[in-house]
């Protein structure tokens, strides 16, 4: 009897495993993954590769692959070996990746990351050296590698719409052609290490202000001239393996739901062909985001839960939660979302984890960052990247030995404020204080004597009353009058200059406009250095400044690159990223900004920055592509042929001589001017730049290659670029303001 019911009930528990195996079989694919599969042989295609393991996930196993696991990892299947993608926050730099901005930029966190502090965005657009941030790229790759990660949340594209947005320090300047140029650039070097970039934030993410609920009103026009070719160049050029979706909305819908922006612009006009990571807390929808094609929400799991929780969450309109498994599977059986759909978007995720190298070959945290290598490449960045904008007393270099005293001045002297605040500020194993700079590079027979000058707003309260900034402000003015020199270094910190908020005001924080005027009125021979991102209004004081320069924020390595400029170790060969106006109220985009009851429109239309004040003739403080050199550079001998503009061989050459007794490096900028087209064109726009080191005395020959593209405009009606033949203008200049030679151009 006993037999007969063991027997039984093996009958039966063998008869459950065919059914519960057949139903695995017949719903899905196998449940054990053989010892050959074909999407583990690295020798097949990473298409083939794709399409063996997508038939071989279940649909839950593909549900589950949609959403993060984690503030920064993305879900693994572990059954297939299908690996987490481990993120890190960048651009400038690997960022821990242990929670929100909040959390990692606290003093007391748990648990500490330092990496290389490269400078801001903005700043390496100052070097207009694409080889330089190619090489950033590389080396920020090779950190993220060491430190155990994947993919880095970078770079930032967006277009310097407004001088108040909170994250213009970020970005690669006014100028879509400047950005397209360094954004490739930076997306080569960081994949040509097997390392995940994200290109972001897509799209026209121009202001912190309400950025999950302000909606963009963009024309077609505008969007493709200004705001979409980076990515584009990113996509078509670099070959981009990730985009990251914006929170904002752009003519009424949501970036990551927004089926234009992703399906009809990233992927069919761009060939886009890697996936779209949503920012953190930017979905809202879960069928309306999966169709458009966003394919990762982040954050996921647990810290996604704990995210949304969160009153602040709730209140700024974040969303976050969405594309959960039980969510998604809902949705596909509600038929909101077909199975083929959810397909794609697993395909490309799995594509770009094949592609990167990551399944074949995952990175082993060496832990090894910051190398002597990889710290150059910050330094060169940081001293290409500061722009002389006035030396007219011929102040700068200073001798070292001619000065004996030298007082250092300034709430940014005595700190190393490396960067704007929120996710892309790192943290450095050191930094570099102008203070320290100057100390170091003045060596022992110059006395340095060092004031604060003025408390930064709100840093330590109890420096900002009136009385305290009289005194401090007494201080520092009597150190200036006791030494040769004065360095006033004023600026931003990060928590006046920040992702999630706009600056407030494009003056400098309060009592530093005093200092300057004061330290200026005890010493002639004062120079003033600006260390922030956005523009600040320097009417107050800057017709009586001799000498000015901006560092912008130069990372770790910044007050170390200031020292070289200023005694003359490094010759200044940086150039603004962007225009200086002289008031916010003269920038174009015053008066449709931030947006009523919501909604911002784009009413400037294409006339952001130097398209704008060029074409409108504003005065600027400094225009664009403008910088200073302590050598002279003469430009002769421009060349253009017609016929050669889609070819190998260049269509415009000039040549460019040093006339000084220094070396020095200038960057030389074409425009094109269009005054025949039908459509309204701006006065000119930038087509073409080198950076080209040259010797006292030494002249080189500079080339430009010229396509079509570059003398075209996004036609609405077309709904495609068009370039009107006729003559265009070639322009070359050492700014956008100073046009040092121009010819016809005939273009068939
Ligand atoms: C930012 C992104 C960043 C992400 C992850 C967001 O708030 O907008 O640029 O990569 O957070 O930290």
């Amino acid at each position: 009897m006993r037999f007969f019911r063991s027997a039984f009930f093996i009958v039966l528990a063998a008869g459950l495993f065919f059914v519960e195996a057949y139903t695995s079989f017949s719903l899905h694919a196998q449940t054990v993954v053989p010892a050959y599969t074909p999407y583990k042989d690295a020798a097949l295609s990473p298409e083939k590769r794709v399409a063996d393991l997508l038939s071989r996930m279940t649909l839950e196993e593909k549900a589950t692959m949609l959403a993060g696991s984690g503030w920064m990892e993305s879900a693994a299947i572990e059954r297939l070996g299908i690996p987490a993608i481990k993120m890190a926050d960048g651009p400038m730099g690997v960022r821990a990746w242990y929670g929100s901005s909040a959390i990692t930029n606290a003093a007391n966190v748990a648990t500490v990351v330092t990496a290389t502090s490269f400078p801001a965005g903005e700043t390496m657009a100052a070097t207009w050296d694409p080889e330089l941030v190619q090489r950033e790229g590389q080396v920020i790759g090779q950190e993220v590698k060491a430190l155990g990660r994947d993919m880095i949340l970078g770079p930032t594209v967006n277009i310097n719409r407004v001088p108040l947005w909170g994250r213009n320090f970020e970005g690669y300047g006014e100028d879509p052609y400047l950005t397209s140029r360094l954004g490739v650039a930076y997306v080569r070097g960081v994949q040509s290490e097997g390392v995940i970039p994200s290109v972001k934030h897509f799209a026209a993410n121009n202001e912190e202000y309400e950025r999950h609920r302000i909606d963009e009103q963009i024309d077609e026009r505008t969007l493709h001239e200004i705001y979409l070719p980076a990515f584009k160049a990113a996509v078509e050029e670099a070959d981009a393996w990730t985009v990251m979706s914006a929170y904002n909305l752009v003519n009424g819908v949501h970036c990551g739901e927004n089926p234009i922006l992703l399906d009809s612009i990233l992927r069919k006009e761009f060939g886009f062909k890697g996936f779209v990571v949503s920012d953190w807390g930017s979905t809202y929808s879960t069928a309306a985001t999966v169709n458009a094609g966003m394919d990762l929400e982040m954050p996921g799991g647990e810290p996604m839960q704990k995210f949304i929780a969160q009153p602040a969450t709730l209140a700024q309109g974040s969303g976050a939660g969405w594309l959960t498994a039980d969510k998604v599977l809902a949705a596909i059986k509600a038929g909101e979302i077909t199975e083929a759909t959810l397909d794609r978007n697993v395909e490309r995720i799995l594509r770009v984890i094949f592609v990167s190298g990551l399944f074949d070959h995952p990175h082993v945290a060496t832990g090894i960052v910051d190398t002597p290598e990889q710290r150059a490449v910050a330094l060169q960045g940081a001293t290409e990247g500061i722009v002389l904008l006035k030396n007219s007393g011929a102040l700068l270099p200073l001798d070292a030995k001619t000065i004996h005293s030298i007082a250092v001045i300034g709430p940014n002297a005595g700190a190393a404020r490396t960067g704007g605040g929120g996710s892309s500020l790192v943290r450095p194993k050191q930094a570099i204080t102008p203070e320290e700079g100057i100390r170091g590079a003045a060596g022992a027979d110059i006395k340095v004597t060092y004031a604060l000058g003025v408390g930064m707003e709100g840093e330590k309260p109890e420096l900002d009353g009136t009385e305290t900034r009289a005194r401090l402000r007494k201080e520092a003015a009597d150190a200036a009058a006791q030494s040769d020199v004065a360095i006033v270094v004023v600026g931003r910190y990060p928590k006046l200059e920040a992702e999630s908020f706009d600056v407030a005001t494009m003056d400098l924080p309060p009592g530093q406009d005093e200092l300057i005027e004061a330290v200026e009125a005890a010493n002639p021979h004062t120079i003033v250095v600006l260390n922030t991102g956005d523009p600040v209004t320097m009417t107050r004081w800057i017709d009586k400044t001799s000498a000015l320069l901006d560092m912008g924020y130069g990372g770790q390595e910044g007050g170390k690159a200031l020292a070289n400029i200023l005694f003359g170790v490094a010759n200044p060969s940086g150039k603004l990223p962007v225009t200086m106006p002289k008031h916010f109220e003269d920038s174009p985009a015053y008066g449709h900004y931030p947006g009523e009851r919501l909604k911002v429109s784009y009413a400037e239309g294409i006339y952001v920055g130097y398209r704008y004040f060029d074409t409108k003739k504003v005065e600027p403080q400094f225009p664009f592509g403008f910088g200073l050199s302590y050598t002279t550079f003469d430009y002769s001998g421009l060349d253009v042929h017609a016929s050669r503009i889609g070819s190998k061989e260049p269509a415009v050459t000039v040549t460019v001589k040093n006339t000084g007794s220094r070396a020095g490096a200038e960057v030389v900028e074409l425009y094109i001017h269009d005054g025949h087209s039908q459509i309204d064109r701006p006065e000119h726009e930038l087509k073409g730049f080198r950076r080209v080191e040259l010797k006292p005395g030494e002249s080189k020959q500079v080339e430009f290659w010229l396509s079509r593209q570059d003398f075209s405009y996004w036609s609405p009606e077309k709904k495609s670029w068009v370039a009107d033949p006729g003559t265009f203008e070639v322009q070359i200049g050492a700014s956008s303001r100073e046009i040092r030679l121009k010819a016809p151009l005939e273009l068939k």
